[in-house]
Parts: C-alpha cells; sequence; structure tokens
C-alpha cells in the first residue's frame, strides 16, 4: 500500500446472459463466430512480452468441424521452456515491488475488457475451439473467469488486512510476499475459466508464471492472453508457450527457482508431477507448492423419497451438459428400487430431445468431444457394455461417430453390479451409469457410494425427508469436496461454492476462494520494537 489502506470491495457475480433469440448478444456471438472462422490465426508464444514464433506449427481444428482449419499455434521446445523461465525470472523484482494497488489494477481491468470488449470473442473461441454451446462458453470463458479476476482481487486484499497483535511499545505486522522464484501454471482443455485462473491467482499474489494451458486449448487461451496485455500486465510476469508435458517437467522441476505448481487436470498427471517434484526436493531454493485439482467420478444418490422430476432434469444436466467433460459431472447414479423405472423412462425421453451438433446452430445441446483420444477412449468404454455379457447394458443413446467430428450420444448405461468398471473409473465423456438398489436398503448403499471410486470431487442427495438429508450428509463427509442437497453436482459459481475435491480428487485447495491464494504467498512476520531493553537482566534473578 502507497500512503492509503485502498478497498475492494466484495464484488457481485457476473450476470449469465440468455443469448435468447432477438437478444443482442446472441447477434454478437454469432457475429464472432463467423469473423473467428473467416480467418486463419497463428498463434504465437508469449515470452517477456514478446511474440515468439517456432518451426513446429500445429494446426487448430472445431473438434465438431473437423474439416475447418481454425489456425496454427507455434509448439514449444526446450529452448522455449529456458527463455520463459529467464524472461520470468527478470521480471520478478519489479513485479513482486509493484504495489498491490497497482497489480489489482491490472486484473480488474482485464476482468472488465473480457465483460465488455472482448465478451464475444472469447466466447465464440472457447466455442469453436472446445466444442461448448453459447451457455457453456457463457459461464464459463465470460462469466466464471470475470468472477474469479474480480473475486481473488477482494480475497487478496482482505488477506493482506490480516495482521497480527501489537502490544504497547510493540509493533508487529505480516508482510505476505510472493514465492522466490517461479510458478508454474498447466491447465486442462475443458474450462477457459480455469486456463486464466491458474496463472492469474498466483501473478495477482506478486508472482511470475509460465502457463501452459492444453493444446486443446491454446485457442481461447490465445485470446485471454491479448485481453492481459491490453490491460497492461507487464512483460514476462505470465509467460505462455505450449510445450509438451514431459518436456516441460523435465526442465521445470530440476530448476532451482522452481517455487511451486499451480495444476488442474487428470489424476495420474498431477501424481507423476509431484512424483518428479520429491525425486528433486533437494534441488530448490524453497519447497515447492503443489497446489492440484483433478479427476472425479461424481455420484448422484437418490433417496426413496426423492421428487423423480427433480431427479431427472438434474441427470440430465448434471451428466451431459458440456458432453459430460466437467470434472463434476455425474457420472454413477444410484437409483432406490421403487422410484427407479420412472426415472430411467423419463431419462431417455429427455435425452431423445437434446440435439446434437456444431456450435454455430444454437438449438444444438450437445456438441462434440474434445479430440479423437478422447473419442476413442469413450467408444471403448461403450463397446466394453456391447460385449460385458450381461454385466451391464445401454439403455438410452450408445452410439457415436467420427466422419465430421467427435461425436458421441448421451449415453445410460444400467449395471447390477455397483462396482462395473463404469461404475468407478473416470470416462470423462457424456455417458452416466446407473445402478439400481433395493429401496429398503438405501443406508447400506451409502458404504458402497462412499467406496466406489478412489476420487472425492463432487456428489449430489436427493431427498425430501429432512431426517435422511442429514444421515446422508453426515455418511458421506469424505466423499466429496462439494456435496450438493437436491441439486445437480456441476456448476459451482465463484464465491457462492468454492470448488474442490480430496482424496484422488487432488490437493482441495479450492480455485477461486480465499484458501487458494494463501498458497502462493508466504508471509514475513516483522516485530519492531520502540524502546529496546538496554539490560539484559531479569528482576527474578535479582537478590
Ligand atoms: P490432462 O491431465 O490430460 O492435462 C492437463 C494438463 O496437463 C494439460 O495442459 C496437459 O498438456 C498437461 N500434461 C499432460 N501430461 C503432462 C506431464 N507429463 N507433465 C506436465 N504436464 C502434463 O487433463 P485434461 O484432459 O486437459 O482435463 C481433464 C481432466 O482434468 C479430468 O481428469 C478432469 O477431471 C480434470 N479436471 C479437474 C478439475 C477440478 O477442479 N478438479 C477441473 C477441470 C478438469
Amino acid at each position: 500500500m502507497h500512503n492509503g489502506y485502498y478497498h475492494f470491495a466484495e464484488p457481485k457475480n457476473e450476470t449469465v446472459l440468455s443469448y435468447a433469440p432477438g437478444s443482442p448478444e446472441r447477434k454478437g456471438l454469432q457475429k464472432a463466430i463467423a469473423d473467428l472462422k473467416n480467418e486463419i490465426r497463428d498463434i504465437p508464444m508469449y515470452i517477456g512480452g514478446k511474440e515468439v514464433r517456432s518451426n513446429d506449427k500445429k494446426e487448430i481444428r472445431p473438434p465438431h468441424e473437423i474439416g475447418h482449419l481454425l489456425g496454427h499455434f507455434h509448439a514449444s521446445d526446450a529452448s522455449h521452456i529456458n527463455m520463459a523461465i529467464d524472461a520470468a525470472m527478470e521480471a520478478r523484482q519489479r513485479w513482486a515491488e509493484t504495489s498491490w494497488e497497482q497489480r489489482a489494477g491490472i486484473f480488474l481491468k482485464a476482468a472488465e475488457l473480457l465483460a465488455t470488449k472482448y465478451r464475444f470473442k472469447m466466447n465464440a473461441a472457447t466455442m469453436l475451439g472446445q466444442s461448448k454451446n453459447a451457455y457453456q462458453a457463457e459461464i464459463d470463458s465470460a462469466c466464471e473467469l470475470i468472477d474469479f479476476l474480480r473475486f481473488n482481487v477482494h480475497f487478496l486484499s482482505e488477506i493482506y488486512k490480516q495482521q497480527p497483535l501489537s502490544p504497547t511499545g510493540v509493533h508487529n505486522r505480516m508482510e505476505y510476499r510472493p514465492l522466490e522464484g517461479f510458478v508454474l501454471a498447466v491447465t486442462p482443455f475443458n474450462f477457459s475459466a480455469i486456463g486464466g485462473n491458474l496463472p492469474t491467482a498466483p501473478a495477482m499474489c506478486g508472482n511470475v508464471v509460465i502457463w501452459k494451458p492444453a493444446n486443446t486449448q491454446v485457442y481461447s487461451a490465445s485470446v485471454f492472453m491479448e485481453i492481459l496485455i491490453e490491460a497492461g500486465l507487464p512483460d514476462g510476469v505470465i509467460n505462455l508457450i505450449y510445450p509438451s508435458g514431459p518436456t516441460l517437467g523435465d526442465i521445470c522441476y530440476k530448476h532451482r527457482d522452481f517455487a511451486g505448481v499451480h495444476f488442474t487436470g487428470s489424476t495420474g498427471v498431477f501424481q507423476s508431477m509431484w512424483k518428479s517434484i520429491g525425486d528433486n526436493i533437494a534441488l530448490y531454493k524453497s519447497c515447492p507448492r503443489i497446489v492440484g485439482e483433478t479427476g472425479g467420478k461424481d455420484f448422484v444418490f437418490v433417496h426413496p423419497s426423492a421428487n423423480v422430476d427433480a431427479v431427472v432434469a438434474n441427470l440430465a444436466r448434471g451428466a451431459f451438459e458440456y458432453q459430460g467433460q466437467k470434472c463434476s459431472a455425474a457420472s454413477r447414479a444410484y437409483l432406490p428400487s421403487n422410484l427407479a423405472a420412472e426415472i430411467k423412462e423419463k431419462l431417455c425421453v429427455e435425452l431423445e430431445t437434446m440435439k446434437m451438433g456444431i456450435v454455430d446452430d444454437f438449438s444444438n445441446f450437445i456438441n462434440a468431444v474434445i479430440d479423437e483420444k478422447s473419442f476413442d477412449n469413450i467408444a471403448r468404454y461403450i463397446d466394453g457394455v456391447k460385449n460385458s455379457n450381461g454385466a451391464a447394458r445401454i439403455i438410452c443413446g450408445g452410439g457415436y461417430d467420427k466422419k465430421l467430428g467427435y461425436f458421441v450420444d448421451p449415453t445410460v448405461i444400467e449395471t447390477s453390479d455397483p462396482r462395473y468398471v463404469t461404475m468407478c473409473e473416470e470416462i470423462f465423456g457424456p455417458v452416466l451409469t446407473i445402478h439400481v438398489y433395493d429401496a429398503d436398503k438405501w443406508e447400506d448403499m451409502l458404504d458402497v457410494v462412499d467406496s466406489t471410486s478412489p476420487y472425492a470431487l463432487t456428489g449430489a442427495i436427493f431427498s425430501q425427508d429432512r431426517y435422511t438429508i442429514e444421515l446422508m450428509t453426515r455418511k458421506l463427509v469424505n466423499s466429496a469436496g462439494n456435496f450438493y442437497i437436491n441439486d445437480k453436482p456441476t456448476g459451482a459459481v465463484v464465491g457462492q461454492q468454492p470448488f474442490g475435491g480430496a482424496r484422488a480428487s487432488g490437493t482441495n485447495d479450492k480455485a477461486g476462494s480465499i484458501l487458494n491464494l494463501y498458497r502462493w504467498l508466504s508471509a514475513r512476520t516483522i516485530k519492531e520494537t520502540m524502546v529496546p531493553v538496554t539490560n539484559y537482566r531479569y528482576p527474578f534473578h535479582e537478590e
């Protein structure tokens, strides 16, 4: 602070625009989609404020329209990773010494630019690059990312205010320093907002960052980088590069100045990162902060007293929005025998109404899955059911086709075995598996829900009986980091439902909350004594 304690009030969540027919936002978004499709974008790396290009250009195509070329990005090799680390370390001191209100100003300006001038371009890039419909893009790349930026500015101000007691004659204070080194932000394909939050949260705290997005999110990540630059982010504070994961790890985890990793992605990748960091622990100047939000196998448990229509609507949204590619997506459901037939029938009727196709046609609810690797993986699980000799069966959907894009029908599997493979493993696609249980034994099923998968990310219960809600909430206390009562397990909002899970789902540092920001700070305690003692003796040893 410079000559004043400035106030950064708690913001309100950004309003979600409807994109209804005839609305100005619909027109604006459609134009932004057309503009992007008329251009072949050449996407550079951003290192030390400079655009850097390589000879290794990778194509970007919409997952739902693989015949169309959107552009290229310039893949990074080891030399670019080293350049990015050098640029970050060069920027570090000046950025760490920049006053909080000036740093905050940059991120608040970025939020404002995203809410206004860049909103449609950012949403259009997310729709085209990651195959999201207009609503899914709006809640992600516009609203959630704007919220992350504004709420984090507020939360960090609240941290800076926290100061220790000072008795008479002493002034104690806490200084929240950035980490001594660079932070690596490694981000997933499925949320542009996570892509933007993982580098900016540590940067806001005064850290310098190397940002590596998933290759399948580079298209929208580069639009966010444009916004940060226009907002005045100084050179070298966030460096955006596109190396392979292992090449990045080889260099960063062996670097003395590696200060932490802010990761979101799959559990296997996170575990391998942690292992490499552990192997190199003696090399580092300080103990690196390891923050990772990872996979899930998110449950919906339906009590015999549940409201059937609420269950159906929330399974339809919770399992199939964005083709089930949310870490929080409902992917296993436990239905009581007294309600199961009605829920299954109504759910299949609803799924039949979901149109699937390209994002430019706003009547499509379902678009494509992210890439061929993911498509093949999902198809493998579906084929497994078809060849399961009765252990499981498909009750709706089950089709897939990759001629024009990576399309998988919303699919519901039913199994009599609560430990069937699709009840346990993360599939990351539009596939929900249900198990029907004996309604009289609902309480026994809670142990199965708790112990079926290694994850503990999100989970939902449906019940109209308050005593059972209390019992389930208690018994499932460690089964999910985000627990929902009579609601779908997806759709966490910044400031309202801080997000993250435990067990194999990560470190549960709740992205977009005050808890997360503490991980990017290293406090220094300062004690100043006004009139120091001038004699070492105490009264107790006087004669
Ligand atoms: P992913 O693990 O394949 O990739 C995530 C990032 O890690 C990408 O940038 C990727 O390039 C990078 N990477 C891959 N291998 C690497 C390596 N060896 N070293 C360093 N980096 C490496 O995940 P994804 O497919 O992009 O995203 C889907 C996964 O993310 C799912 O498991 C999902 O549950 C999870 N996810 C979790 C949350 C959460 O908050 N818990 C949110 C979104 C996604």
